[in-house]
Order: structure tokens, then C-alpha cells, then sequence
């Protein structure tokens, strides 16, 4: 049995520093459940001197722990233990659903097993990769040597708490950095839980910290502490733009930017059994009630295929239904907050006024106490220009543009400010090739739409969609810093 008491969840204490949680001063901030809205805890925001102890801590425990300079299959060891304690602990699931819009059957089957694994991923990769020797003369020796950062500074939002924390500390661990994670203010407690884990696990006290807190305090802190040699961050677009400015106030350091996406299905006429291809569309756009970065909310179709393409989409919008997440039945995830509800609500009504038609949804679903499930929602007969084309939403909202040929297909793929992800959906290789080719998109899945925890495969954004990659063995390479060594003798 899945489904849990929402009242009965133990809820870890807010900051954790040094292995220790830590009560500080700073200002109260209440945490609601998606669910249902209710205010189901109260924090404190760590402010500038709070994330200096979690930094300098962090800085501290690479000097006397041993984590930077043990051999790296050490680090593997306990994070194959962390990966283990991951999947087999109750409460960390149901933290993960309680507090954020994953139902709890959501979280058994894809979070938890996927951060596991991601943990895993990386602890293979601890000791995998080496620097270069370079071909010199007999009395010299020339070489990279790959040297782990220092302190990372890691932000991430509440979409995906558990797996996106998994994507930050997987790689900085294993290549022996410390971390200070600030999780989303929205979801804050299962990161701390993951934490309390790898202490567990044996991993040294002080080496992974999480403070909690809003961006602009906490969050600003931590990007631009001194002692934070890189930071990585996955957000909105506007929120990694000003981080960088913040960061280039104070000084220089690299950042990994995950970003926002306005992501393209494309979609020809000669697709393959369009069953498949509805159900296919529909996860891309609904996936977590569409707050996903990944999300594949442009829907470009061959006219050809349209009109039966829309009636099956139809069909399967109708039949979400919403529920809590601590009910086991419960497979449709709710909008984060209220605030996020208005956003939906506005663009829609925004794309309305320019011309586009609500072909099915574009409701929230009644009777939701104060949750804020939102209906499927297609809308047609936007141009390009329309606010519901142009802007990232973070609700389950699919555009439709219909083209003639491929050349007006692919024009219309193309977003000026997003470049993460897109989905072309043809059986001929030769198309979907030129396809791959021409679209600007740092992530193009052909016949498919979405990951499936294959870790191997990096993912990260062109244009505004953002810089560097997470996962793969890039994610872990980008959390070492290469050294150029020349010695004579
Ligand atoms: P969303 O609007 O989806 O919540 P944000 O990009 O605002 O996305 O938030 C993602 C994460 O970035 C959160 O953990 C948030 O607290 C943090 N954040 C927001 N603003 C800043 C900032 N100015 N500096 C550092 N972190 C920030």
C-alpha cells in the first residue's frame, strides 16, 4: 500500500550543516502542500552568514575528511550505499510527494528509482576518467591533470527535487567537490532527507549541506560566495540570466545553467499509428502537469495528419483525473501553488485575446479544495506571435500550428529565446536526419519524446535554454577543472 497520512509524515528539521541540523534566526517562511494548499510547515531562511557557515563547513570537511584526496572508487563505494539507503527508504518517498506535485506511485516508479540510479551512475564515474599526457621531449613530462573544484554551489527548483538534486551532487561528489545545495523554497524537504542519508551512508559530515531559503536571499548568497568555485543551477531562463550577472559582480566562476524550454513536437504526416503518436504527445505535455523544462508544448503538425492527430489528443485529455498525491490511485500531478495556477490562467486568457481557440480544457479542474489541478489543454489557431507560443507556461498547455512541407515545418520548430529540447516524429530516417540537423535544440528526439533514465545521455539547452550539460560523463568531467602540468627533469 502506497498511500500515506499527510499528517503523520516526520518532517526533517530545515538546514543541514556539517551533518548537523541547524536552527537559525533568520525570517520565517511557511510551506504549503500542492495538493491541497495547506500550510504544512514553517522554515527559517538561511541569510548570508548562515550560507557562509555551510559554505566554509563544506570548505573545511574537503581539507580534513579525506573525501578531495581518497582514492575515487572510495567515493563510489558510498555513494552505491547512498544509491542503496535512496530506494529503500519510506519516508524520503513520501517527503518527495507530500511536499511536492509527484503523485506517490510517480515517485515509487520514477523518482526514487531514478535517483538512485543517477547516484549510481556517478559513482562509476568516480574513477573512469583521467587527465591527458601529452607527447613531449624524452626529459619532459606534460600532462592534465583533472582536479575536483572545491565547493559547488547548487540551486534547484521544485519540479523535480529529488532527481534534479541527484543531477548536482551525483557528478560534484563522485569527482571529490563538496556541496552546498540550496533546494527549491517550494520543496524543501526531501533534499534534506537525501542528505541525512549520505551521512548514512558514510559519507563524510560537512562534505553535502543544504540550506534553505528564497533565491534572492539564500540562493544570491551561495552563487556568490567567495568559496564557491562553480555553481549549477536549473531554473527559469530570467533566474540563471541574473545569477550570472550576480556571479560577474563579485568575480568569475563557471556555471552549469539548466533552463527553460519552449519545446517543439514536430510532427509529419508519415508519423507511424497515430495511437501511439497521441499518447506520445500527451506525456510529453502533461508529464508532472507540465512543469517540466522539457515539456513538449508546441505541437507542428502536417495537415495531413491533423485532424485525426487532434481528435485521438482530445480523446486523451479528457481523461485525466485529479487526486492528492498521497493516494496511491492518484496519477495526474497538481500545479505547484496558486501563483502558479494565475500564470496558467493568464496566458491562456492572453492567448485567447490574440485569436487562439480552446479546442479542449483550458480550465482548472473544480472541486480541488485549494489544490490547483489544471485540465489538459490544446489550443488552436495561434500564430507565432501568440503569448502561449512565445512564453514558457509550466502548466499542461499544447499549442497547435499546422504547416504544408517541411521547410515551414522546421520555421516553425525554431524559437527565438528557447533551445532545450524537440520532438520529431516521422518514419523517414532521411527527414528525420535533415530534421536533427537544422534544429537549434540541445536535445532532439526522434520517434519518442521524453528521457527514460539513461544517464548516459547528457541534456542541456541552446540559446536561452541554457550552458554546459547535466548528466552523462559530461556532467561529471564539468566538475573537475583541468590542470596543465610541465615538468622537465
Ligand atoms: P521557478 O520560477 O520555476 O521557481 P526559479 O528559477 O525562480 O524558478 O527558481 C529556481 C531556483 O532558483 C529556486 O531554488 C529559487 O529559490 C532559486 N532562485 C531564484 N532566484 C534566485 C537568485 N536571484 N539567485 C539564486 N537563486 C535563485
Amino acid at each position: 500500500m502506497l498511500s500515506f497520512d499527510p499528517e503523520k509524515v516526520l518532517l526533517p528539521a530545515g538546514h543541514y550543516i556539517g551533518g548537523q541540523h541547524l536552527k537559525t534566526a533568520g525570517a520565517r517562511f511557511a510551506v504549503k502542500r500542492p495538493s491541497d494548499g495547506k500550510v504544512y510547515a514553517e522554515l527559517t531562511e538561511a541569510q548570508i552568514e548562515d550560507v557562509d557557515r555551510a559554505v566554509t563547513t563544506a570548505h573545511q570537511a574537503l581539507k580534513t575528511s579525506g573525501w578531495r584526496t581518497c582514492a575515487p572508487r572510495e567515493r563510489g563505494k558510498i555513494m552505491r550505499r547512498w544509491a542503496d539507503l535512496i530506494e529503500n527508504d519510506p519516508l524520503l518517498a513520501q517527503l518527495e510527494s507530500l511536499g511536492s506535485t509527484r503523485p506517490i506511485s510517480d515517485v515509487m516508479q520514477h523518482e526514487i528509482p531514478f535517483t538512485a540510479e543517477a547516484i549510481r551512475f556517478y559513482a562509476e564515474c568516480a574513477d573512469k576518467y583521467s587527465g591527458d599526457l601529452f607527447p613531449t621531449q624524452e626529459s619532459s613530462l606534460g600532462m592534465l591533470i583533472a582536479e575536483p573544484y572545491g565547493v559547488i554551489g547548487a540551486i534547484t527548483p521544485w519540479n523535480f527535487p529529488l532527481s534534479m538534486a541527484s543531477w548536482k551532487c551525483g557528478p560534484a561528489l563522485a569527482a571529490g567537490n563538496a556541496v552546498v545545495l540550496k533546494p527549491s523554497e517550494l520543496t524543501p524537504f526531501s533534499t534534506v532527507r537525501m542528505a541525512e542519508l549520505a551521512v548514512q551512508a558514510g559519507l563524510p559530515a560537512g562534505v553535502l549541506n543544504i540550506v534553505q531559503g528564497s533565491g534572492a536571499v539564500t540562493g544570491n548568497a551561495l552563487v556568490t560566495h567567495p568559496l564557491v568555485r562553480k555553481v549549477s543551477f536549473t531554473g527559469s531562463t530570467l533566474t540563471g540570466a541574473r545569477i550570472m550577472g550576480d556571479i560577474a559582480q563579485h568575480g568569475m566562476k563557471p556555471v552549469t545553467l539548466e533552463l527553460g524550454g519552449k519545446s517543439p513536437q514536430l510532427v509529419f504526416d508519415d508519423a507511424g499509428d497515430i495511437d501511439v503518436l497521441a499518447q506520445r504527445i500527451l506525456r510529453g505535455f502533461t508529464a508532472n502537469g507540465g512543469q517540466a523544462c522539457v515539456a513538449g508544448t508546441r505541437l507542428i503538425v502536417q495537415r495531413g495528419i491533423a485532424q485525426p492527430l487532434l481528435e485521438r489528443l482530445v480523446a486523451l485529455c479528457q481523461q485525466p483525473r485529479p487526486g492528492v498525491t498521497w493516494q496511491e490511485s492518484s496519477r495526474y500531478a497538481p500545479l505547484i501553488d496558486a501563483r502558479q495556477g494565475n500564470k496558467v490562467a493568464s496566458v491562456i486568457a492572453d492567448a485567447k485575446a490574440q485569436g487562439a481557440e480552446v479546442l479542449v480544457g483550458g480550465e482548472r479542474f473544480a472541486d480541488t479544495a485549494e489544490g490547483w489541478f489544471w485540465q489538459p489543454t490544446l489550443l488552436c489557431g495561434v500564430t507565432h506571435d501568440n503569448p502561449a507560443v512565445q512564453q514558457e507556461i509550466f502548466g499542461p498547455v499544447l499549442t497547435v500550428q499546422q504547416f504544408d512541407d517541411e521547410e515551414e515545418g522546421l520555421a516553425l520548430a525554431a524559437h527565438e529565446t528557447y533551445g532545450l529540447c524537440a520532438g520529431v516524429h516521422t518514419l523517414s530516417l532521411p527527414r528525420a536526419l535533415r530534421a536533427v540537423r537544422a534544429l537549434e535544440s540541445g536535445t532532439v528526439w526522434v520517434n519518442r519524446y521524453g528521457r527514460s533514465g539513461d544517464f548516459i545521455i547528457p541534456t542541456g539547452g541552446f540559446l536561452g535554454s541554457g550552458i554546459g550539460k547535466d548528466l552523462g560523463r559530461q556532467a561529471f568531467q564539468a566538475c573537475q577543472r583541468q590542470k596543465s602540468v610541465l615538468i622537465d627533469f
